[in-house]
């Protein structure tokens, strides 16, 4: 009998509706959101619905040696959830059930394609609350949430995604179902595997499904707006909230290239002329019009040239939709910087201690001055993690080759300033050389073990997170990741 071939393999376990090899579809999952990363085409998509479908799925692409790349929504913004030629994607948006939500226990099981709103929506209607809330929350899933440990705006005050991830089931690169944690308030039993999985980048294993912990719903919010002549002032102001012991449920900043970016795309009155701006919220109840002083008296110390309140619910709801508005606004400035489909945006994601952040907005601006090309700032200023937006023109070698620097140089300022090369958009392949220099030689070494460790063959998201290991080490068959 003649071998069956992959993809027979695969219709035989999900179907021929859930194995998809038309083209257009192919090329569609390609890549996600970052720009100027290398991206393969894939040999197929498939769309499993249950974990034993995923397990099939992996198990055949393992027998005929072939990579799997799992991918969510494709938000991502590092190019980690990008195919390599002739890979099997495993797209997890058919896997998208509720499947229970507990207000007793305070948690939500549900599988991973299940997109954040709708889960934070579900939960709502029970007068409970998912907090982590990435601004691609309309489309991402909790899925690849988890895999990159995606943050969001009320983090400052709540934590990130990994803080409410209570237990996981995870589709081994073996085949084996793994279930990690608990569902319990409490818990040490073992090694805490599931905050090894969270954040692995579907380098280690296929999610199959998510516990969450959930909160009671927050009290409403008063919101405060504060302008500054600078960048960097309004970085002091954020170190000087922390210091003086306030905690807004949100602080944001945004410079003047987002805030006349976000002003063109759709125009709401910003200050267009300020330097910088922050958004701060309150959510502290009664103490809440309290705090908001202590924020705007903050502001005011650091030089802020006007602070105010939002006046009601409708004007607070858009000033943070302006702040939602950053990444399409960018590239719509990107766009109309470089004509004809050749403006570029490669995202920054650096974070530095909070008492860090003046000096790394005034190291972005030296540095976008250096390097001649424009950035724009915005980002979670309460977290210290900003989001430096460099836009170049793609048609341009000289221009790209600029932006290229001025990433890297941001990389440079940001781990001198004792920070990280990622606060929340992952490593995939954009910052691979980056994450091997912020942890060292040793720690490269102990996520080369781990990875080994689970996928022997490396055929899980192969060079992503860290380039690929020497193949004396993987007993990897020769892959080529296209660039
Ligand atoms: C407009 C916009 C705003 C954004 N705002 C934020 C923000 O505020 N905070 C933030 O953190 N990020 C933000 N992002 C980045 C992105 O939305 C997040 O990284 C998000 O978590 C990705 O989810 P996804 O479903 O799109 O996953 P994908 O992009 O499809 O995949 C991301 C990674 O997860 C892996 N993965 C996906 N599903 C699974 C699974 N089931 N099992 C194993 N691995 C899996 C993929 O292999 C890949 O490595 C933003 C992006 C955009 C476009």
């Amino acid at each position: 009998m003649a071998p069956t071939t992959l993809l027979d393999d695969l219709r035989v376990a999900l179907g021929d509706n859930a194995v998809l090899t038309d083209p257009d579809l192919l090329r569609m999952h390609q890549r996600d959101e970052a720009d100027l990363c290398a991206a393969g085409t894939p040999l197929v998509v498939t769309r499993p619905r249950t974990t034993e479908q995923v397990v099939a799925v992996v198990r055949a692409a393992a027998r005929h040696g072939v990579p799997v790349v799992p991918q969510g929504a494709r938000t991502g913004l590092a190019g980690a959830a990008n195919a390599v030629d002739g890979a099997v994607v495993l797209s997890t948006v058919a896997m998208d059930e509720i499947r229970e939500i507990d207000p007793v226990s305070r948690i939500a099981v549900v599988q991973p394609g299940v997109v954040n709103a709708a889960l934070a929506g579900a939960v709502a209607k029970q007068g409970l609350w998912y907090p982590p809330d990435p601004g691609s929350w309309e489309s991402s899933t909790i899925g690849g949430n988890v895999a990159t440990n995606a943050g969001g705006m009320c983090c400052v005050k709540y934590g990130v995604t990994t803080e409410y991830v209570l237990g996981l089931e995870v589709v081994l690169a073996s085949g084996e179902v793994l279930r990690t944690g608990r569902r319990t308030a409490k818990g040490v039993a073992g090694y805490d595997l599931t905050r090894l999985f969270v954040g692995s980048e579907g380098t280690l294993g296929v999610i199959t499904e998510v516990t969450v912990a959930l909160r009671p719903a927050p009290a409403d919010s008063l919101t405060l707006v504060a302008v500054f002549p600078s960048t960097a002032a309004a970085g002091a102001a954020v170190a000087a909230i922390a210091a003086r012991g306030l905690t807004p449920s949100l602080l944001e900043l945004l410079d003047q290239t987002h805030l006349r970016a976000i002003e063109a795309y759709q125009p709401m009155g910003l200050r267009t002329d300020a330097q910088a701006l922050l958004l701060a919220a309150a959510d502290t109840g009664t103490r809440a019009a309290d705090d908001l002083a202590g924020l705007a008296e903050v502001c005011e110390a650091a030089g802020a040239d006007e602070v105010y309140a939002a006046t009601d619910a409708v004007e607070a709801a858009a000033l943070l939709q302006a702040r939602r508005l950053a990444h399409p606004a960018m590239e719509k400035f990107a766009a109309d910087a470089y004509p004809g489909g050749n403006g570029g945006l490669v995202i920054d994601d650096v974070a530095v201690p909070r008492g860090s952040l003046a000096a790394l907005l005034d190291g972005v601006a030296r540095i976008a001055a250096e390097c001649e090309v424009p950035i724009g700032v915005v980002g979670h200023a309460g977290d210290g993690n900003m989001h430096p937006n460099i836009v170049v023109d793609r048609a341009d070698p000289a221009s790209v080759e600029r932006g290229r620097r001025a990433f890297d140089e941001i990389m440079r300022l940001g781990l001198d300033l004792g920070g990280t090369c990622t606060g929340e958009h992952g490593v995939g392949l954009l910052k691979r050389d980056w994450l091997a220099r912020e942890i060292g030689p040793v720690g490269v070494r102990v996520h080369q073990a781990i990875k080994s460790a689970l996928d022997p063959a490396g055929l899980l998201n192969p060079g992503k997170v860290l380039r690929p290991v020497h193949r004396a080490l993987t007993r990897a068959p020769a892959r080529r990741v296209s660039r």
